[in-house]
């Protein structure tokens, strides 16, 4: 092999076993140009053909076309003639025509940059080349006139001349259509094509003032301009800008030869994949058609044939076709031609040793010659990127580190919840579309009332938005849908805490309660219809589509397993019940992180005594009915504290506005008033005296604590003295009480005192003690600025960043829905900051928080609660703060698991 070392070359040559780059050279030659050598390096075939530098494209910008051409001009030649000789065809001849392809190339993927020219070269006299070398006049023909439409509007800028107006080429070829009858462009004859060239050239020069280019010369300068040009073009400019990529890294240009898949029976095209996309088996694997275009492969019109015999046998037994009319009708390339197959497949085998990854490749055979045109990293499913992962790892392939960070994250959530059966989706139809804000797929029944959600045995409970009141039914529930509300809507953390398929925010729903029915889009639904909601993507589906449960591979153990190995930071749950706890705890978490307390009080056995708490106008009043809740409090966190055995466990005492907690229909406010022996009227007017104009800035948090301190004595006496019970059953307990919503030094050091009260005097009745430790939530924007004083008592922070985030934006967490998706298609926000953090803002003050909390106490305890701290991204912030844990909802304990040792690794 032939490989220059060049210095500062304009053009840079592959193919044909020589190359004058590398996969390295990216900042050069771009990333396909790079690609393109590197395949080139290890002896792949690809078609010949060179790249022109990136500092080309600088040298272009600041001195201009004329002068960057001249320079580089013999270089190009030289290139062409290098590919003339390995193609054997001459640019621009008429008996034996090279065609090649012209496309930009920065060094990052750019998708707002230049669009690919293909078959540049043909001409009236090379067509007559073509034409020959293919023996398809059809397809020669079909190949100049999209040649000249293309070239004409990538490189000659002809554009429609207005907005509304068509583009100048459609319209040809729709009158033509019109004339022919016809509606297909596979209906074109000869003759049709040739029209289309002659009135293609026709609108170029009346529209642009200049004849379409017939030098194929003439055509490469120009498209080799325009792609210099693309680098400074409005889409461009603005990906560059909103990437942040600067203005000098500049393009390259990548002139490669044509090759044709459909010159015969002996040549052909396909894709192949070096292993299974769908489940990750190390099977080599893909399609081909003989004597076919690239296109015709992905077309649909011929049925592709399987490239592996193993594969087309698998094929034929799906398609109940006998292996008789298999053999004869559509064999496998491994067995039509088997030396074809050989090759590809060392080839195959080759780049994923050296990309060190499974990868999707497209090749051509043209004329018994096997060419490859692209290798890359080939997408696939969640389990598919489990598996390989890990196979690749045992093969030595790659080491620990490399195996995790291939993994991500996010895609686990396709391993840990039921996901639509791919068939029966393709023929689903999408009737509205919320936010992703709960993954999973579900299909049910619509009801509209969370106390109806058993009417069906699967039912969909669809909302206006939720309230705790509805916890009982969405539990019922197979999956939640809102109109409105945001990513931290009540709706959204609700399902996620429960591993529920939830869409929320899900505007253009139309609900009406009173005659439970749902309209979109002039359809109406009424309750009993059967719908179908995709938590992962927001789609919500019309009737019934399959889905499909998820079972956990040993692969995946392998790959948790190995997170752990890594991890510096710990992943906690949040969970409310025992149940959460317990699958938060198969999935590895390392104890809970926030435990919310006011979930507890909705069962119906509670909700009486907590209303009458609600309700009662005296202290004592309110003490009896607590006293009543104590029991049952007690219980619950015993079962927690067992099913946590040992790792710590944070409880926070109650935080939302006692509103939440009264009945607000008439039915529930009448039983209420019967049972608690007051008039109905005593009912409304409290429940009207508890409504606020803000709630989530009202009475809540810590405000209750301190208004009414025998709530707080309450849950500490409930969380202690269980505490104390399953530790005299020998499990280790250490409980973690927390304050919500601090906002001032002393809200938080005066509900301190209490429990430090309430806890002396549990401890000395119960003649025993256990360690316990008082912490705060970290929430509010004030709260961050006094971090080293309120640390001063405060055994921990846990940063609750749904809230901060509510409060640093100023955006309501429940109206958010409202303006979010369309901040986010305008570009105003790049992320949904209640899903992402926001590292600029809130995440400064996450930071200032821990800083100054950890200047008061070096070794403060220091995690996060909010949503964010099962979001990949942002826990890759987490950890650079230097946070200890970060906790999150129970079926993304594995996602924040591989993230934090992805974080601690990088
Ligand atoms: C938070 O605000 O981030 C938090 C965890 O608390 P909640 O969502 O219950 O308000
Ligand atoms: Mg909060």
């Amino acid at each position: 092999m032939e490989t220059l070392t060049a210095n500062q070359l304009s053009v840079y040559s592959f193919g044909n076993k020589k190359t004058d780059g590398g996969r390295d050279m990216k900042e050069l030659l771009g990333g396909k140009g790079a690609n393109l050598a590197e395949m080139s390096r290890i002896g792949i075939p690809v078609p010949p053909g060179f790249t022109i530098t990136t500092e080309v494209c600088t040298q272009y910008n600041e001195e201009g076309k004329e002068a960057v051409i001249n320079r580089i001009e013999p270089e190009v030649r030289a290139a062409i003639t290098r590919i003339e000789e390995t193609m054997g065809t001459i640019f621009g001849d008429d008996e034996n025509p090279l065609l090649i392809s012209v496309r930009s190339g920065a060094r990052v993927s750019m998708p707002g940059m230049m669009d690919t020219v293909l078959n540049l070269g043909l001409n009236d006299e090379s067509i007559k080349g073509v034409i020959k070398m293919t023996g398809n006049e059809r397809f020669a023909w079909d190949s100049y006139r999209r040649f000249i439409q293309m070239y004409s509007s990538v490189v000659m800028g002809l554009k429609p001349e207005s907005k509304d107006d068509l583009d100048p080429f459609e319209e040809i070829i729709d009158h033509l259509k019109d004339k022919r009858r016809i509606e297909q462009d596979t209906q074109f004859n000869v003759q049709d094509l040739q029209d289309l060239v002659y009135d293609f050239k026709d609108i170029v020069q009346k529209r642009t003032g200049k004849p379409f280019p017939t030098n194929p010369w003439d055509q490469l300068w120009g498209a080799i301009a325009a792609v210099f040009d693309s680098w400074n073009g409005d889409r461009a400019v603005y990906y560059r800008k909103m990437h942040g990529y600067p203005e000098d890294w500049g393009t390259a240009v990548n002139v490669q030869a044509m090759v044709f898949g459909n010159m015969g029976e002996d040549s052909g095209t396909g894709v192949c994949f070096t292993r299974d996309a769908g489940t990750g088996e190390n099977v080599f694997n893909g399609e081909y058609l003989i004597n076919a275009q690239g296109e015709d492969v992905v077309a649909g019109v011929r049925t592709p044939q399987q490239i592996t015999l193993l594969g087309s046998q698998r094929w034929a037994k799906l398609a109940q076709i006998d292996e008789e009319e298999r053999k004869e009708n559509y064999p496998s390339l491994e067995e039509l031609m088997p030396d074809i197959y050989k090759e590809l497949f060392e080839y195959q085998n080759k780049l994923e040793t050296h990309y060190q990854d499974m990868q999707d490749m497209e090749f051509t055979i043209q004329q018994g010659k096997l060419w490859i045109l692209q290798t890359r990293n080939g997408k696939r499913t969640g389990a598919a990127m489990v598996k390989i992962a890990m196979d690749l790892l045992k093969e030595g392939l790659i080491d620990e580190k490399k195996a995790l960070m291939r993994i991500e994250p996010n895609k686990l959530n396709e391993l840990l919840h039921p996901v639509f059966d791919p068939k029966a989706l393709e023929e689903a139809e999408v009737i509205a579309q919320g936010l992703p804000a709960s993954p999973g797929a579900a299909t049910g029944q619509i009801v509209f009332f969370a106390d109806e959600a058993d009417k069906f045995k699967n039912s969909i409970l669809v909302r206006v938005e939720t309230s705790p009141e509805d916890v009982e039914g969405m539990n019922i529930a197979k999956a939640i849908v809102t109109a409105r509300g945001g990513m931290t809507s009540h709706a959204a953390v609700v399902a996620r805490g429960m591993g529920k398929c939830c869409v929320s925010g899900a505007g253009a729903l139309k609900i009406n309660y009173k005659t439970r029915t749902l309209k979109v889009n002039d359809h109406e639904y009424h309750e009993g219809d059967w719908i179908s909601i995709n938590g992962s993507t927001g789609n919500i589906l019309e009737g019934k589509v399959g889905t499909k449960e998820p079972e956990l591979s040993g692969e995946f153990a392998e790959l948790m397993e190995l997170s752990d190995k890594y991890t510096t930071m710990e992943v906690r749950t949040n969970a409310d019940t025992s149940k959460d706890a317990l699958i938060a705890r198969n999935f590895g978490a390392k104890g809970i992180g926030l435990t919310r307390t006011e979930h507890m009080f909705f069962e119906v056995d509670r909700i009486k005594a907590m209303r009458e708490m609600i309700l009662a106008d005296t202290i004592k009043g309110r003490k009896q009915a607590l006293k009543e809740l104590l029991p049952m409090q007690r219980n619950d966190f015993e079962e927690i504290f067992r099913a946590m055995e040992g790792f710590p466990v944070t409880i926070r005492l109650l935080d939302p506005p006692l509103h939440e907690f009264v009945p607000h229909q008439l039915a529930t406010q009448k039983e209420l008033a019967e049972e608690l022996h007051i008039s109905l009227a005593a009912v409304k007017s409290k429940v009207a005296e508890l409504e606020e104009f803000n709630p989530m800035m009202g009475h809540r948090g810590c405000r209750l604590g301190n208004t009414y301190p025998e709530i707080t004595e309450m849950q500490t006496q409930a969380i202690l003295e269980a505490a104390l019970k399953v530790k005299k059953e020998g499990i280790l307990v250490k409980p973690e009480i927390m304050v919500p919503l601090v906002g001032t030094v002393e809200e938080f050091n005066q509900q301190k005192a209490i429990i430090d009260t309430t806890a002396q005097e549990v401890f000395k009745k119960r003649k025993d003690t256990v360690e316990y430790s008082v912490g705060t939530m970290m929430e509010i924007p004030r709260a961050i600025f006094i971090a080293d004083k309120i640390a001063e008592n405060a055994d921990f922070f846990s940063f609750g960043t749904n809230d901060l985030t509510q409060m640093t934006f100023g955006y309501s967490r429940d109206d958010s829905g409202k303006f979010l998706p369309t901040y986010l298609e305008k570009g105003i926000l790049k992320h949904d900051p209640f899903e992402v953090l926001d590292h600029e803002g809130v995440g400064q003050l996450v930071e200032m928080g821990t800083q100054l909390g950890r200047k008061t106490k070096s070794n403060l305890k220091i995690g996060i609660c909010g949503e964010h701290g099962g979001e990949p991204n942002s826990v890759a912030f987490f950890q650079k703060v230097g946070m200890n844990y970060v906790s999150c909802s129970p079926f993304r304990v594995p996602i924040a698991r591989v993230a934090a040792a992805q974080a601690a690794i990088s």
